[in-house]
């Protein structure tokens, strides 16, 4: 069932490194506990909306990731309650400028950039052990991940996060990406696809200025 409420969250909230395929892929040893960060509501962009790279890389990056619509003002939920304050599931992409996050010890600048948040319409699903993500650059899958695979569940980072920050209705949480994050070139179409749920699809453009 697609949801109308409106993205217009107060905070984006993601997980890092929460498939362990990933973290090797990237170097990174496996968390102990969910690694956070924010993407400013700023980033936001929809299905259609062009993703631009800024001058300041030289290399940004997808990462298909199962975004989680919150329903409710959630606040030190348990693992167990956790799931009654979701509203819906969406296609998201943690778009990354690589470089810059290996420069910086913060996240905030290679998260951070306009259109790095494209995100698609919220739908609700019962069981979140059944959901897939998909991405694709120009129609080849680079990246292929089940909920069920997560280092931490989706039960366990509502929880986490409500632990930390005050969750409103609307907000919403990045759940991690899976293996085969790649490079982003002017010209390109990444998909990034929740299967059953949902698909955006966003064109990658230089910036102009
Ligand atoms: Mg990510």
């Amino acid at each position: 069932m697609a949801l109308s409420l409106p993205l217009r969250p107060s905070k984006i909230v993601c997980v890092g490194r929460n498939y362990a395929a990933h973290a090797r892929e990237l170097g990174n040893a496996v968390p102990e506990r969910p690694l956070l960060f924010l993407k400013p509501p700023s980033s936001l962009i929809g299905d259609g909306d062009a993703i631009v790279l800024p001058p300041e890389s030289q290399r940004v990056e997808h990462e298909a990731e199962i975004g989680i619509l919150l329903g409710r003002r959630s606040r030190h939920v348990s693992a167990a309650e956790a799931m009654q304050c979701v509203a819906g599931f969406l296609p998201l992409n943690d778009v990354t400028a690589r470089d810059l996050q290996k420069l910086d010890v913060q996240f905030a600048r290679a998260k951070g950039f306009d259109t790095f948040c494209p995100a698609g319409s919220p739908v609700a699903h019962a069981d979140w052990r059944e959901l897939e993500i998909t991405g694709r650059v120009n129609g080849s899958i680079r990246q292929h991940g089940r909920a069920a695979d997560m280092i931490f569940g989706i039960p366990e980072i509502i929880a986490y996060v409500s632990r930390i920050m005050t969750l409103e209705a609307g907000d919403i949480i990045a759940t991690g990406t899976p293996e085969g994050v790649g490079p982003l070139a002017p010209g390109d179409v990444v998909e990034i696809e929740i299967p059953g749920l949902g698909r955006i699809s966003n064109p990658v453009e230089a910036a102009t200025r």
